[in-house]
């Protein structure tokens, strides 16, 4: 009996792998365990509304999929439920959507499609993917999914027939009523699962074989020695000498390592004559120094060039996988609101705004409120530009008559966000231009914590609500006035970013 098999009998009685599981697994053992035998510790970094949209958009995804098997039966019910009914139905050769499986070792899987072939007599499975390729980097990697739970159907029903998966045509652009047969892609990967079997085998027993452990040494992990970018929600737990804003942020390789090497992980601690590039030493010095980074009279210089009235510009987008808008591809953004600032030489400001009351024609009321609101000329302040840029483009191409003047938006276009890279940075901002870290510290007052929205994320979930006809009546006006204001101060913080500029480098000329 192996290790693992003998583990195997305690884990039985407590805990399950499923796909999701096996995917941490691969992406990381030490995060995996911790969120695995530790729920309660484990705090999510950036919060999860994004993922919720995501998980929401696959499940769209298989209802159309669903459309493609006529003679499918879609399970539903508790995990037992799930389990005996695929029993039952599987005795009948029964095309299933959702079959559920739950092998002796404690694997578990629930399969998108599974089908009979009455030609190889074996089953045949099928996974759902809400992307537009099959991806196999480090973060995702479909081929090890299906190969899970083509594993998990191996060990249930004695063999498995071929594994298949179902993903989005990019090329694909609504026009009417979707064509299932256009929109997805069913790619036949049983060699690609073959070849790799032996490999997943080996990791799916290492994974149950951790989840055996009680105790996990939590002094340190492999991304202690690896840049910021690299670092999952799990890196303080594993590294809790290490402070939020370190030489992780600052350095990368060879010279991180070598940092670490000599204990250095405050910024502050790095030596003088540490070889740096002139950006790195930037950043260290504005730690060291604890004092804001100010070239005024560059920020001076480039407002200068800014041409009377300024229009402060932002943007409110919703995508899907599954087009949702005729002349749209998968997961294309549709714009549907705008805040509008428009600042006079005078001082005077003016606020415009837009939000598309319902699905049709929203964003050719947009593009016609922009006509009627930016008038030329005048520079379009945005935070972030090739963002507003690139919604232009596509706009154009939606609506040819505006191609033109949407283009030249684009000619006119300067980004806010530029200053706060090279010109004005200051120790709390982090490293990051982000609005979201520029704003409390210059302008507390200004924080979108008051709001009930806010963030991109929850501004594209409530306006879903009121295209879904999940809100109605006073629910609704207040989810309108919600997004109204959460889009209004976007582009009020700008103009108050940028008064914030003018005043400095004025009073200090
Ligand atoms: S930071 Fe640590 S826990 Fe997170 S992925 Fe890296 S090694 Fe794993």
């Amino acid at each position: 009996m192996s290790y693992v098999t003998d583990y195997v009998i305690g884990y039985r009685k407590t805990m399950h792998l499923t796909k999701t599981d096996f995917k941490e697994y691969l992406l990381c053992s030490h995060s995996f365990w911790f969120q695995k035998k530790r729920p309660e510790e484990y705090v999510p970094g950036e919060f999860s509304l994004f993922l919720k949209k995501l998980i929401e958009d696959g499940y769209e995804v298989e209802r159309y999929v669903r459309t493609m098997f006529p003679d499918g039966v879609l399970l539903e019910g508790d995990r037992a439920t799930l389990i005996s009914k695929t029993k039952e139905l599987v005795q009948e050769e029964q095309t299933l959507f959702q079959a559920t499986f739950q092998t002796e070792e404690g694997l578990f899987a629930q399969i998108d499609v599974l089908r009979f072939n009455n030609e190889t007599k074996k089953w045949d499975i099928y996974e759902v993917k809400a992307s537009s390729e099959i991806k196999t980097d480090i973060k995702h990697n479909h081929i090890k999914d299906i190969g899970f739970q083509a594993l998990v159907v191996q060990k249930s029903l004695g063999a498995v027939g071929e594994s298949s998966i179902i993903y989005i045509n990019k090329e694909y652009r609504r026009q009417g009523a979707i064509d299932t047969e256009k929109l997805f892609i069913i790619e036949n990967v049983s060699e690609r699962v073959a070849k790799q079997n032996k490999d997943l085998l080996g990791e799916v027993e290492q994974a149950l074989a951790l989840l055996a452990i009680d105790d996990l040494p939590l002094e340190s992990c492999e991304c202690f020695y690896k840049s910021a970018g690299q670092h999952c929600d799990s890196f303080a737990v594993f590294n809790r000498a290490v402070p939020d804003y370190s030489v992780h942020h600052v350095v990368t390789g060879k010279k991180l390592h070598q940092l670490l090497l000599t204990g250095v992980v405050h910024i502050e601690d790095i030596p003088g004559d540490f070889p740096l590039t002139d950006i790195q030493r930037a950043k260290v010095d504005l730690q060291k120094n604890g004092e804001p980074l100010i070239e005024q009279l560059a920020i001076r210089d480039t407002l200068s060039r800014l041409t009377f009235p300024l229009y402060f510009l932002d943007y409110e987008t919703y995508g899907t996988p599954i087009p949702i808008l005729d002349g749209y591809k998968t997961n294309q953004q549709i714009v549907f609101q705008v805040s509008l600032h428009v600042l006079r030489e005078s001082g005077d400001l003016e606020h415009y705004e837009y939000l598309a009351p319902a699905l049709d024609g929203a964003t050719l009321g947009l593009v016609t409120f922009l006509r009627e609101h930016v008038d030329a000329p005048g520079s379009i302040i945005v935070w972030y530009e090739s963002f507003e840029k690139a919604r232009n483009r596509e706009l154009g191409e939606l609506h040819p008559p505006y191609r033109e003047f949407l283009l030249t938006l684009n000619e006119r276009i300067f980004d806010l966000m530029k200053f706060f890279k090279k010109e004005y940075l200051h120790p709390e901002f982090q490293g990051s231009a982000s609005i979201k870290n520029v704003l409390p510290v210059l302008l507390p007052e200004l924080t979108y914590k008051t709001l009930d929205i806010q963030n991109g994320t929850m501004a594209l979930s409530e306006w879903e609500k009121i295209i879904k006809g999940q809100v109605r009546g006073a629910e609704a006006e207040t989810v309108k006035h919600n997004l109204l204001q959460y889009c209004c101060r976007d582009t009020y913080a700008m103009v108050e970013i940028y008064r914030f500029l003018k005043k400095l480098t004025h009073r200090d000329s």
